[in-house]
């Protein structure tokens, strides 16, 4: 499978990417650096992905930064609304692409 040539720009730092990619939604990361959480910089490769505006975040981080906690029992209260579980990516969901390169 080679892949379509051309331009594939990661989502994260805008260049374009050759070699490996990890793909999330309809976005391509660069494997190596740029498949990490936008707050603490976890690399995302092996865990639960968190999708939002764009941006990557592990599941702590997001759930720390977007999902509401109770006010009673302090548990994060995930069933908000369907969008929260439509951001959630199972490690299995996610594609890995490696991109042709010119060598
Ligand atoms: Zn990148
Ligand atoms: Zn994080």
């Amino acid at each position: 499978m080679g892949g379509e040539e051309g331009s594939s720009v990661c989502g994260k730092c805008k260049e374009e990417i050759t070699g490996q990619a990890m793909k999330a939604k309809d976005t391509l990361y660069h494997a190596e650096g740029c498949f990490v959480c936008l707050t603490c910089s976890t690399d995302l490769r092996n865990v639960a992905v968190y999708c939002k505006d764009g941006q990557l975040y592990c599941e702590k981080d997001y759930k720390t930064n977007f999902v509401p906690k109770c006010a009673k029992c302090m548990e994060y209260i995930l069933e908000v609304s369907g969008l929260i579980i439509n951001y959630s990516y199972s490690v299995s969901s996610l594609s890995i692409y490696r991109l042709s390169t010119d060598v």
